[in-house]
């Protein structure tokens, strides 16, 4: 028997129809560039996109190309998400925190058609629009009252209200390719160019399916999410259309990523459900508990794309009643992989058994499946001592990035994420280390993140990272560089002996530096080869 079943491309246009038929009142709320709040509905978010997408046809955009964004969380950068998506074209997302140059490489690789941007990155528009000959048109994200003055820019800058206004909001979202792509975005390239990972329609549809679910980001129509993640990297990790499907109520930060600010944000929407980079939510504990505040609606926080500290768990869960979920992904699985949720059997455990399971990266999401290898390519055991590289296959990862010029990176049909990770037999995977911050010592592996770990549990210790240093007798031994506290006087003779007891003696680090700061790269995570570059011969004779 065959055809009993209906069948409908997967695409990104269908979860903004579901949100407008089911939850058109459903409230969508943005801190603007333009200094104010803005708040309208689902149901207005569809027609503006429908708007949004009879310009793009009037722009002479087709199917297929690529349109740029340079922008922060907010309703207009939403709008673009399915009126580019839902019409055929392509959202290219640019993050804006790249050095101009790869902006400007990316885009021109991208061969982006128009890029819209938010008013805060005029002057990097300035700077990128004389190198770049792809894009013909800018679209300043505001309305005519705060267009910008400029000069310079050989190409036509246009404002996105005044395209709104000029188009009417009857448009019907096209039948496309579920294969097609639907978003593309870059990786950070901190290991050579950048490269373009593009989304499909049914993959983004797959992924936001698997992200919602109860033991994945657990989201629902009672939910107030805040998407702290960029939407410029990953889409966000998939919460605008998350948000979409189970129809939450959405609010977006814009340009206001201070603890401050998210605080008051947090409090005043009455926020359930947050995600964002460990670097992001330590600037929000720090604030709320200089002032002594407490979270009165936040019940979740999604926290990844670096290893979440265990006292950073331990102070939302304990501290503040917010409960972490520790997530792991990377640009070419759309993002989302594993989410680390309990097991029921879990959920009885000693508080202490707890944390170390919720220092893992967790479970992989149906739809992923994982894998570890040795150096020999053999698949090495569950047993949660096993290290190895991690491999993933799955409906939401990348096999081919974008352009002529790039091979496949499939070995075998896996992904390889070069990130280094062990297996419980629970199949809660652990990430030790990405493979190229690795520390060999003595022919054997040191993991910075588990010194890292120990180290932030230390009170005075604000930021702590790991590097391999060279040594002259173990080739590589660890050493540890900290940010103290405000006010802190440690000693490194003292945080040294915290190691004591808590990692085997040989994988305490030989020495600390403290430093006042550390380099944070485009998308919030610490960028380990700068510091290998300052730091790396801090073990050898002079
Ligand atoms: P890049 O930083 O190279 O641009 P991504 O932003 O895609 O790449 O980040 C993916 C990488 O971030 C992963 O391969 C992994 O090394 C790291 N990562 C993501 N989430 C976690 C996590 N929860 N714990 C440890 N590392 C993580």
């Amino acid at each position: 028997m065959q055809g009993l079943m209906m069948q409908q491309s997967l695409l990104v246009s269908a979860l903004l129809t579901h949100a407008e038929r089911h939850h058109s009142e459903q409230e969508i709320v943005s801190r603007r560039v333009e200094g104010d709040v803005h708040r309208y509905s689902y149901r207005h978010l569809a027609q503006r996109a429908r708007r949004m997408a009879n310009a793009l046809s009037t722009l002479g955009v087709a199917r297929g190309e690529r349109v740029a964004t340079l922008a922060w969380n907010g309703y207009r950068h939403m709008e673009l998400y399915f009126s580019v998506s839902g019409s055929g074209s392509v959202l290219h997302t640019l993050n804006p925190r790249l050095h101009v140059d790869q902006l400007a490489y990316i885009i021109e690789h991208a061969e982006d058609r128009v890029v819209f941007f938010d008013l805060t990155f005029l002057p990097l528009i300035e700077s990128v629009a004389p190198q770049v000959k792809s894009p013909k048109i800018f679209v300043a994200m505001t309305d005519r009252a705060h267009m910008p003055q400029t000069s310079g820019m050989n190409a036509m800058l246009m404002c996105y209200e005044d395209l709104l206004d000029l188009h009417d909001d009857v448009f019907e979202w096209p039948v496309l390719d579920e294969n097609s792509a639907s978003s593309l975005c870059y990786t950070s390239g901190t290991t050579g160019n950048p490269k373009g990972v593009p989304y499909s329609h049914r993959s983004t549809v797959l992924h936001t399916y698997a992200a919602a679910l109860p033991d994945s980001l657990n989201c629902s129509a009672r939910d107030v999410i805040l998407p702290v993640v960029p939407m410029f990297h990953v889409n966000a990790w998939g919460l605008p259309y998350v948000a979409c499907m189970v129809g939450a109520k959405l609010v977006f930060p814009g340009p206001a990523l201070d603890g401050k600010s998210l605080y008051e944000l947090i409090e005043t929407e009455h926020v359930t459900l947050s995600a964002g980079v460990p670097t992001v939510w330590q600037g929000l504990l720090t604030h709320v508990d200089a002032m002594g505040g407490t979270f009165s609606s936040m019940r979740r926080t999604v926290i990844g794309g670096a290893p979440c500290p265990t006292a950073m768990t331990e102070a939302f869960q304990q501290r503040h009643q917010v409960e972490v979920l520790h997530a792991w992904g990377m640009t070419e699985l759309s993002p989302i992989g594993t989410v680390c949720s309990f097991k029921a059997h879990q959920q009885s455990l000693p508080m202490a058994e707890q944390y170390t399971i919720q220092a893992k990266q967790g479970r992989a999401l149906f739809g992923i499946d994982m894998r570890i290898v040795g150096s020999d390519g053999n698949e090495l055991p569950w047993d949660g001592e096993s290290a190895g590289d991690l491999q993933v296959r799955g409906h939401w990862v990348t096999q081919q990035y974008f352009g002529a010029d790039v091979e496949s990176p499939l070995c075998d049909g896996w992904f390889p994420t070069g990130d280094i990770a062990t297996i419980d037999p629970h199949g809660f995977m652990q990430i030790t280390d990405r493979s190229k911050d690795v520390i060999k010592s003595g022919g054997e592996w040191i993991s910075s993140a588990a010194i890292e770990n120990v180290a932030y549990l230390h009170p005075e210790v604000s930021m702590a990272v790991c590097i391999a240093a060279r040594h002259p007798k173990w080739d590589e031994r660890p050493l540890l560089l900290v940010v103290k506290k405000p006010g802190s006087d440690l000693a490194s003779d003292e945080l040294l002996s915290f190691f004591n007891g808590r990692v085997a003696r040989w994988w305490t680090p030989d020495a600390v530096v403290f430093v006042d700061t550390v380099p944070l790269g485009a998308t919030g995570k610490v960028l380990k080869n700068q510091l290998r570059d300052q730091f790396g011969d801090y073990y050898l004779p002079a």
